[in-house]
């Protein structure tokens, strides 16, 4: 039996559904296959979406029409906007997920997707015909033809689990690995490597003393990961923290060489960002205690995830640390901590499309592209899910610059930078955080959305109204004069020290806005604002009235740092010119013989395709850039 498709995707994780579901909205007959359908969208590791710069990513992923925020919002066990004391920038919305609902929403969302077939198989290799990606053979040896194919295989290709001395082959706990593509491709010429990333013990509910721990709930005002509005609004469920002491510690130090990391069984490197208990025990080893959160899986299963104590030591040795810890005296593990070692292909030879530079329709995005985390894979899905629709419809590549998005951030990184160990999204990987704001995500990016076809009327519709209404208080606010006296009444009564002024004076709505001691929630506009004020009328007459603060904290943010959006606004004009310099194809970077031998290399690993590209490669100094631009502009 033979088919055919016009795109394949393969696995149905965080990466393939994005990927899958992109493809098929763009009016592609789309195939996504994958071990097993149960596992589609599933979280083999925290039950939460979210997170400083992970959110971002979320909403921006959301504001291009994906997947990621709407099913988040729709199975949340807690909400919580972290940072929020903090700046705009790194303020960042998390929710603890209902990881089986999670999974159940994103299944039966893409079941309901039209152009979109899920097919449960193992693919066992890649069809070629002149370095050219045109099927998928699977483990049945059907023969699955297709014009482009996105391989998303997460942790599966070659994977290795290990507890301790004990490991099995094995994609993650209870799955079966993929064994041959990964081979099959290094013969195609794909150069793989090994990376590793753990995973908590989780723990019966119903075995843990709650009494005493510390509560962390959610918030009070809802926030939310999608631009769409009627979101539903679900119970809040609070999660507990317990924390290591000098007990655990002994225990971790006791038993270190028995941590596949420590006796050197496991060589890959792990997740920086996430490091396991026992390398923070050894770390920061000044430190006394670790916290661990105690967070629900789901409502539908006793399980809680201890959040923080990812760890690979023996089991033994997992039971005595839970134990050490309050509360957790009796607790019972349902599911040991482990660590899996999988084989994955350093980004550096995709481009920004996340095409293969030497197989042409072969995508290749998440974890298997060196990342960690749902958010990340999930954002690279969509990146190759537009992309390979892209492709088969003959249309430029898609690419989102850095200054567009934490996405366009990512790939450029990711295809720029040689990584060698799991790439996280943080917000210090912008150099443009205040323009990149988790709030303005739909502003940046839902009109780019429309354009390729991802956005629906409803959404458009939606984002429409928004942005005239920001419009519209906008300028309410940049023409509205208040008596200073009733600004003082009421900052008096929030507590907060009063504007000294001159006798009759009045200030400018927005100018009050940008002070660093007031803020949005102050602004009670019905109480301020004289409706019968000149400038109140005039924009009354033209249609405008504001009686409250629809899109307080946008406002807020904008008129605030506007100054230093504009400075970054500049930025971004400079970056784009070295962007438009592009580099022939072909060109030889190793004849360059005035740049320097390392910027040779690596500019040839690398292959950048414009100057821009090219001064984000590591080891290009100033310098090496003058030249190659000069060498550049002359050649072209
Ligand atoms: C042990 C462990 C620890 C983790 N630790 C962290 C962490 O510290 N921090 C963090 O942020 N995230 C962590 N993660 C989360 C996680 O793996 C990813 O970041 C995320 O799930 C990646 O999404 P993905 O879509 O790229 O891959 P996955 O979610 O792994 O999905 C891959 C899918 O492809 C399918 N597949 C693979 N090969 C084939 C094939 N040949 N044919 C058909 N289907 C195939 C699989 O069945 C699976 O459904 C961890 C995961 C594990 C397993």
């Amino acid at each position: 039996m033979e088919r055919s498709f016009d795109i394949i995707v393969i696995g149905g994780g965080h990466s393939g559904s994005e990927a899958a579901h992109a493809a098929a909205k763009l009016g592609h007959k789309t195939l996504l296959i994958t071990n097993n359908i149960d596992q589609i969208a599933s979280m083999p590791c925290n039950p939460a979406i979210g997170g400083p710069a992970k959110s971002h990513l979320v909403k921006e992923i959301d504001a291009l029409g994906g997947i990621m925020g709407l099913a988040a919002d729709a199975t949340y066990l807690q909400m919580k906007t972290l940072n929020s004391s903090k700046g705009p920038a790194v303020r960042a919305l998390r929710a603890q997920s209902d990881k089986r609902e999670y999974a159940t929403w994103v299944r039966q969302y893409l079941e309901a997707t039209e152009n979109l077939t899920i097919y449960q198989a193992s693919a066992q290799s890649l069809i070629i015909e002149n370095n050219k990606a045109i099927g998928v053979v699977t483990k049945l040896d059907e023969k699955i033809l297709a014009k482009a194919v996105v391989l998303t295989a997460g942790t599966f290709l070659e994977g290795r689990i290990f507890s301790g001395d004990k490991f099995e082959s094995a994609g993650r706990a209870g799955e079966q690995p993929s064994l041959e593509l990964s081979p099959k491709l290094q013969n195609l010429g794909l150069r793989t490597g090994r990376l590793k990333t753990g995973t908590p013990p989780r723990i019966d509910k119903t075995t843990i003393d709650f009494s005493n721990l510390e509560l962390a709930p959610g918030d009070n005002q809802l926030e939310w990961f999608s631009f769409l509005p009627h979101r539903p609004v679900r119970q809040q469920y609070p999660c507990h923290i317990t924390r290591t002491n000098e007990k655990t510690h002994e225990i971790i130090m006791a038993n270190l060489e028995k941590s596949p990391m420590y006796s050197g069984l496991v060589q890959a490197s792990g997740p920086r960002y996430c490091p396991s208990i026992e390398d923070k025990v050894v770390r920061f080893d000044k430190n006394p205690s670790h916290h661990f959160f105690l967070e629900m899986e789901s409502l539908s299963s006793n399980e809680i995830y201890l959040q923080g104590c990812s760890t690979s030591l023996p089991i033994e040795v997992q039971w005595q640390i839970v134990h050490s810890l309050p509360g957790l005296e009796n607790a019972v593990i349902t599911r040991p901590a482990y660590a899996v070692e999988y084989d994955y292909f350093p980004a550096i030879q995709f481009k920004h499309n996340l095409e293969s530079k030497i197989i042409s329709g072969l995508f290749v995005a998440g974890q298997v592209l060196g990342t960690s985390g749902y958010e990340e894979a999930a954002a690279q899905g969509l990146i190759a899910g537009i992309n390979a629709a892209h492709f088969v419809n003959d249309k430029e590549p898609f690419v989102l610059d850095r200054s567009s998005s934490y996405i366009g951030t990512l790939v450029d990184d990711l295809v720029t930078k040689e990584i060698n160990d799991p790439y996280r999204m943080l917000t210090s990987r912008s150099e443009y955080r205040l323009i990149l704001r988790q709030d303005n995500a739909d502003t940046r990016l839902t009109p780019i959305g429309r354009e390729l076809g991802l956005v629906n009327d409803y959404r458009w519709h939606c984002f429409q109204a928004k942005q005239k209404r920001i419009e519209t208080e906008l300028q309410y606010l940049k023409s509205v004069r208040v008596p200073v006296t009733k600004v003082n009444k009421d900052l008096e009564k929030q507590k907060h020290e009063p504007i000294s002024y001159k006798s009759g004076a009045k200030i400018l709505l927005a100018d009050l806005l940008r002070r660093a001691d007031f803020d949005y929630k102050y602004l009670n506009l019905t109480a301020l604002v004289d409706k019968e004020d000149k400038e109140h009328k005039r924009l009354a007459e033209k249609g405008i009235h504001v009686d409250g603060l629809a899109y307080g904290y946008e406002l807020d943010t904008m008129l605030k740092y506007d100054g230093y959006i504009e400075r970054q606004s500049l930025q971004i004009e400079d970056m784009k010119k070295f962007e438009k310099i592009k580099i022939p194809e072909g060109f030889d970077f190793k004849a360059c013989e005035l740049i320097s031998l390392e910027a040779r290399d690596k500019l040839d690993k690398v292959r950048p395709q414009s100057i821009g590209q090219a001064s984000r490669v590591g080891g290009v100094s100033p310098n090496d850039l003058s030249v190659l631009s000069m060498i550049v502009k002359t050649k072209s």
